[in-house]
């Protein structure tokens, strides 16, 4: 079959491609970045991987280690490693509303942003190189089966995978005497992702005065380094930078294909196409096994190419679930709505998405010197006693006595599986944040934005559901994501605690020595005594989309313990979908454990 009719073919139908080879596949007939899509077309690949983002580009240099293996990675956007809007991290957010983001809307008219180009998210992102709590990194083991435990989904089992994706660079004398610390065993020194602080590091008062404040007012800890599994604190942070070249961004694809593209002759990396739909044949036992996939460019002409291993799917936690959606595995009251034959019944497909709100408060300052440019090195984790004070154990009782109603309420929106499944999953959130001290709220202190002082904020661990599906059988078309941000009441709770308790930080001392002003959200929106009423208003009507989405292919519900699609023999998930919860940190330093793990299982056989 042609690729011209190939696009004529209605995208429901869920077709074989052209050819299934069972022999070893020969290597590519290009390497490195091509947008020419007859360097893929009609070949067969070891392995396909669909995403050349954040977990992507591990897989594939990973799995191209071995240079009998062949690799093909199809990537949406571009390849903009030389873009200052993708190299510099001074340019955070240049790229939002360019063709690099994918720039998803949502539900409450808010934007999720993600990046649409080599590298995924790793491209465009604030490069903050935080870890969660290592309590909630073990929960994840609580959602496979008992026979699964044993594959490691825990911290001592995904620390080393963390470790191994980085390539620290410690802090030098000048950097310590301005807050920068670290503990080496907390750290990688010879992964390809760099990390490290900045040599622009502010020298100002502003960012020891922001901890000293928060140490002072709340009692939380500042920890020489919060990489070590334990987030419950105040501390200095590293950024995803290269300081042996000029602190430029050190992205997935900067740091995983650029050492290897001109001599690894196994791995091809196809830009500027989209992945339309998976293709899969039945096999033993009534699972399904994928054989390769559609891709094109915006307008077709549509192509195949075959996969002999695997096709690994690292689309990102919106994408990956509408692709699935795409190909026929979902919910199938839903695909059928839509004409789409079903391959697979998983309703779990794109429910139980999780996403956080992010707002920011922040004042005029005295005019003092700010020493430098960034980007931010010191937040603040605040858990459920810091953020309510004397109030944490009656609103921690409150929230366990509401798990369930809260669930149903979720499930009644169609967001979950079932309410059991949720509450099961609440019960563990509830017991992360009373009995593990997972912080709730994240204030990351922002010089110079919004205010001369500011921070800004996300609740960490929404209660809030949502849910990401097709609403069209054309793959170019945006999945619809509804969030469902604020559902869960106890999630304006957090954020209005978190605001008024992150106003006070601005106001007192040392910080308050500093501080002129209030300027966000200002005293004429929320008056000095912090009505909550005033609080929520501003919130809900400024709040954006943090872009930290996840949990759509959640670990133990869409994917095995092996990342393997259920009913499927050879499709994995590897991307921030697997996620079953969130956590407390920064999402990219996670991922790359994650991929360099799942990589390592597929190597492994395991
Ligand atoms: C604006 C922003 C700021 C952030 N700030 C931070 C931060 O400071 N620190 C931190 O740790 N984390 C941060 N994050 C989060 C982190 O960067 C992401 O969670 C992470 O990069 C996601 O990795 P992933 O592999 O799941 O997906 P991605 O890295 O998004 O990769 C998915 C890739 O798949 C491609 N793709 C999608 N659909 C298709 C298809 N059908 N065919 C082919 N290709 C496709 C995409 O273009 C993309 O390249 C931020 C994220 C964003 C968006």
């Amino acid at each position: 079959m042609f690729p011209f009719l190939l696009s004529l073919l209605p995208l429901s139908v869920v077709a074989r491609p052209e050819r299934l080879i069972s022999s070893r596949s020969a290597p590519p007939v290009t390497y490195g970045v091509s947008s020419d899509p007859t360097t893929a077309a009609n070949q067969t690949f070891d392995y396909i991987i669909i995403g050349g983002g954040t977990a992507g580009m591990t897989m594939a240099a990973r799995l191209s280690e071995d240079p009998n293996i062949s690799v093909l990675v199809v990537e949406a956007g571009g390849d903009d490693r030389m873009d200052p809007f993708v190299s510099d991290v001074y340019k955070f957010t240049a790229a939002y509303g360019t063709p690099m983001d994918w720039g998803w809307a949502t539900d409450q008219n808010r934007t999720i942003h993600g990046g649409r180009t080599l590298g995924g998210g790793s491209a465009i992102n604030g490069a903050t190189w935080t870890r969660g709590m290592k309590e909630q990194y073990d929960s994840w083991s609580k959602f496979l089966e008992p026979s699964e435990s044993d594959l490691g989904w825990n911290w001592d089992g995904l620390f080393p995978y963390m470790k191994k994706a980085e390539g620290f660079t410690r802090p030098n004398e000048n950097q310590r005497s301005i807050g920068a610390n670290d503990v080496p065993e907390y750290h990688g020194f010879t992964g390809p992702v760099q990390s490290t602080f900045s040599k622009k590091m502010y020298a100002g008062p502003q960012q020891p005065y922001f901890a000293q404040t928060v140490t002072s007012l709340t009692g939380l800890k500042l920890l020489p380094d919060i990489n070590g599994g334990d987030s419950h604190c105040v501390a200095f942070v590293p950024s995803s930078m290269d300081p042996r070249n000029g602190d430029s961004r050190s992205s997935a694809a900067v740091a995983y294909l650029s050492p290897v593209e001109k001599d690894r002759k196994n791995w091809l990396t196809l830009v500027n196409h989209q992945v339309t739909s998976i293709l899969f044949t039945p096999s033993n036992a009534g699972l399904q096994t994928a054989t390769g996939v559609y891709f094109a460019a915006e307008g077709g002409p549509y192509y195949t190419a075959n996969a002999r291993l695997e096709v690994i799917l690292s689309a990102g936690a919106i994408n990956s679930p509408a692709l699935l959606q795409h190909s026929g595995i979902g919910d199938a009251a839903h695909l059928s709505s839509l004409g789409i034959s079903t391959v697979i019944d998983l309703p779990a497909v794109g429910r139980n998405l999780q996403e956080q709100t992010v707002a920011s408060i922040g004042a005029n300052g005295t005019g003092f010197d700010v020493g430098g440019m960034g980007p931010t090195n010191v937040i603040a984790f605040p858990g459920l006693k810091e953020v309510f004070g004397d109030k944490a154990e009656k609103v921690g009782k409150e929230m366990l006595g509401n798990l369930t109603a809260w669930a149903r309420d979720m499930a009644a929106k169609g967001v979950v599986i079932s309410a059991e499944a949720l509450e099961k999953e609440y019960k563990v959130q509830a017991e992360l944040i009373l009995n593990s001290n997972a912080p709730i709220i994240e204030f990351l202190y922002n010089t110079g934005f919004p205010g001369d002082l500011s921070i800004v904020m996300w609740p960490l661990l929404p209660f809030s559901r949502g849910r990401v599906f097709i609403t069209s059988t054309d793959p170019f078309t945006r999945p619809q994501v509804d969030v469902n941000y604020y559902s869960i009441p106890f999630d304006l709770q957090v954020n209005v605690a978190g605001a008024t308790l992150a106003r006070k930080i601005l106001q007192s001392p040392p910080l308050s020595n500093l501080y002129v002003a209030e300027t966000v959200p200002g005293l004429n929106i929320v008056p000095a005594d912090d009505p909550f009423d005033a609080w929520a208003d501003w919130l809900k009507s400024t709040f954006g989309a943090n872009s930290h989405p996840m949990a759509t292919t959640a670990l133990g519900s869409v994917v095995d313990g092996r990342l393997r699609v259920r009913g499927t023999t050879n499709l994995r998930v590897v991307d921030a979908g697997i996620i079953p919860l969130q956590f407390s940190g920064h999402l990219q330093s996670t991922i790359y454990g994650l991929a360099e793990k799942a990589a390592d299982i597929i190597k492994r056989g395991l």
